[in-house]
Parts: structure tokens; C-alpha cells; sequence
């Protein structure tokens, strides 16, 4: 089934305005402009929890953690990755308009901004600028790149704007074991882009951005490859890195090979109580897993975040993820609604998912150090 946004249909099962009155957290988090300071977040993710645990399907606050497409084109073809198969996807960079007009709607809402998602970020030359607009309102932000782009002009030009966390996606520890995985990726370049983005922001004695090198470890990882990834971590960490984490693959909700973790028993999407997904163009996805955008829930050519966020269309999707009446939806392939939970909400990220709201990403090092 197609969401289709021109026709404003919504999804069957839609059951209406369905305001949950119950949540003690709600008086004035969300009505109030401005600051995000540590106890607006907690009560933020505080009210999240509560209309997560209780099935609203109408929410009374703004999605808390966007992904905005800066933009999708890419340089790499990623073996896990579903644009390495993408040949019908339009590419394009957000206008800086349209993304002055996303930070200025959800200032004071929401805790925290992706500036990636199907594309490498850094192909968008104002970049540093969203940053800085995001920043002055207050918006924590967060970069996922490849690093193949990022030569020493360009990080000094990043670590300027003063981003909260930067992530580079680097799969594998040696010449083989990364060319292999990052179709396109020159090993030794990328590294060496790394090492001077972290010598120069050491050489700053800047303390953000909190710095991440994440692997995705491959299916046939065995003994060997983690001894070596483990070591290659801990020189990474002796050069200024905050963290380097391993994680599994997902299938992208079946728009990329393989299928990974699937635990037992079934959870309801937290994505669609915590945070909105905006393509380069405008349009918005409920999770970054639709990739081809399958299920457009707006426009913000035209619409208002906060009318998007309770619009006939997600709350149709809220309850037929409730109802688990996901048959004909890209839901029905995606391994996001199956993974461990702690008291029905998945443990993965939780550390620090708590950590970025609780230390803050400045702090965050002393928090989680892996
Ligand atoms: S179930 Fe998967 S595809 Fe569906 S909204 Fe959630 S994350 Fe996206």
C-alpha cells in the first residue's frame, strides 16, 4: 500500500483524535519557546515514554529527534547500503530556506537534529550553515558522513559551526576490510581525513564535537575480524576518538540484502513517537528506513511540522502498529519492531539515547567510553 499525502488519505484504522490527557509531564514542556536545557529534554523523553507506554495515537508534543536529508546524493556504493541499488531516487540538496523553516518550527520542541540521511552530508556546500542555524536555536546536531570528503579545509570549516556529535561510518580496520565493504572508498585517504579532523580539534581544544567511528560489523565477521577491529578501535581511541562502536546491520525495512536480528515477540515502531524524517525536498517519512518514501505522512513545501506530526496519515500508521496491521505496509519487512526491550522499549541506543539527554553531548565522553 502506497500513503499517498496529495490525496490526504488515511490509513484504515484511523481511529480519529484520540488526545491522551493522562501524561503528568505534558504542562508546559511543549508550549514553552526557547532553551533546551536538561530538565526541558528529560521531560521531553519523559512524554515520549508515557504516550509510548500508553498507545496514544494523537501526541500532545513534536517529534524529539529529527533526520533531515541535507541531501541524498552519495560517493560511495556501500554493500549494505540501499543506495548502492538506487536508480530511481531523484537527487537533490535541501534548499537552506526550507531548513531555516524546520529549526525555526520546532525551536524549543525538540532536543536534537540529524543533518543526514539517505546521502552523504557533506556534499551540501552550506553544511557549517545549518549547523549554526540549528545551534542558535538551540537544537543539538549531529553528522553522519563517510569522511571520504572531509579534507582539512572542510573540517575546520565544520568544527567551527561547533556540531554536538559527528559520526564517521567507517566499516572495516584494514585496506581490505574496508574496500571491500565502502564501494568507492579509498582506505588510507579516509583515515588520514579522520586523524586530521581529530588532531585539529584537539589542536582547538574544542570539547564538541563527541566523535564516533561506527563499523557495521558484516555477517561473516568471525574470531580474527573482531580481534582486529577491537585493536583497531583501541588506536583509534588513543588518537582522540570518543567512541568506537560495532553494531549489527538492519535490512532497511527490506530495501537492503540480508535480514538481521530478529528477536522474538514484536514491539510497537518507537519511531513513530519519537521523531519525523524529512527528504531533501520536503517530504516527510515516518522513519528513515522508508527510503523510497512509501509512506509520505507531509509536505513542509506546505505543511506545519506540528500538523504533519498528528495528521490522519501517521495516526492511521500509530494504530495499525499498535493493532501490529502492518500487511500491506513496508512495516511488515522491517526488523526495527523486533529487537531486545527493557520494560517494552528496545535496549539498543538506550545508553545513550539517555546519556545525550542526562550529560548532555559535552559530557557525554565521561558517560560512554567504549
Ligand atoms: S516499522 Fe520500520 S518501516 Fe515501519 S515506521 Fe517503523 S521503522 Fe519505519
Amino acid at each position: 500500500m502506497r500513503i499517498d499525502h496529495s490525496g490526504r488519505e488515511t490509513f484504515s484504522g484511523d481511529p480519529g483524535v484520540e488526545i491522551n490527557n493522562l501524561s503528568p509531564y505534558i504542562t508546559g514542556t511543549f508550549v514553552m519557546g526557547g532553551g533546551v536545557n536538561r530538565i526541558e529534554k528529560i521531560k521531553r523523553l519523559a512524554s515520549v515514554f508515557w504516550h509510548y507506554k500508553t498507545r496514544s495515537t494523537v501526541l500532545p508534543y513534536m517529534p524529539i529527534r529529527l533526520w533531515v536529508e541535507t541531501t541524498n546524493r552519495c560517493n560511495l556504493a556501500c554493500t549494505m547500503c540501499p543506495n548502492a541499488f538506487d536508480s530511481v531516487s531523484v537527487r537533490g540538496l535541501m534548499d537552506l530556506g526550507l531548513f531555516e523553516s524546520i529549526v525555526d518550527q520546532i525551536e524549543g520542541r525538540a532536543n536534537d537534529i540529524n543533518l543526514s540521511h539517505r546521502g552523504e552530508p557533506l556534499f551540501h556546500p552550506g553544511l557549517a550553515d545549518m549547523v549554526r542555524m540549528a545551534s542558535r536555536r538551540r537544537l543539538a546536531t549531529r553528522i553522519h558522513t563517510n569522511a571520504t570528503m572531509l579534507d582539512r579545509e572542510r573540517g575546520e570549516q565544520l568544527l567551527d559551526a561547533r556540531p554536538d556529535l559527528v559520526s564517521f561510518s567507517f566499516d572495516g580496520y584494514d585496506k581490505e576490510t574496508y574496500e571491500r565493504v565502502r564501494i568507492g572508498g579509498i582506505f588510507e585517504e579516509t583515515l588520514e581525513n579522520i586523524r586530521v579532523f581529530l588532531e585539529v580539534k584537539r589542536r582547538k581544544g574544542l570539547s564538541k564535537p563527541y566523535t564516533i567511528m561506527q563499523i557495521i560489523e558484516p555477517r561473516d565477521a568471525d574470531e580474527s575480524y573482531r580481534r582486529n577491529l577491537s585493536l583497531f578501535g583501541q588506536r583509534m581511541r588513543s588518537e582522540g576518538l570518543d567512541k568506537f562502536y560495532v553494531k549489527k546491520p538492519h535490512n532497511w525495512a527490506g530495501n537492503a540484502p540480508g535480514t538481521t536480528h530478529h528477536t522474538p515477540g514484536y514491539l510497537v515502531c518507537t519511531f513513530l513517537y519519537y521523531s519525523m524524517t524529512i527528504l531533501w525536498n520536503g517530504l516527510v517519512c515516518p522513519c528513515p528506513q522508508d527510503w523510497y518514501g512509501s509512506m509520505i505522512l507531509g509536505d513542509l513545501n506546505e505543511d506545519r511540522i506540528e500538523d504533519v506530526w498528528n495528521g490522519a496519515p501517521i495516526r492511521g500508521l500509530r494504530r495499525r502498529a499498535i493493532d501490529r496491521d502492518l500487511d500491506d505496509l513496508l512495516c511488515s519487512n522491517c526488523d526495527r519492531v523486533f529487537r531486545n526491550t527493557f520494560w517494552g522499549v528496545p535496549t539498543e541506543n538506550i545508553k545513550a539515547f539517555f546519556g545525550e539527554t542526562l550529560a548532555g553531548y559535552d559530557n557525554l565522553r565521561r558517560f560512554i567510553r567504549k
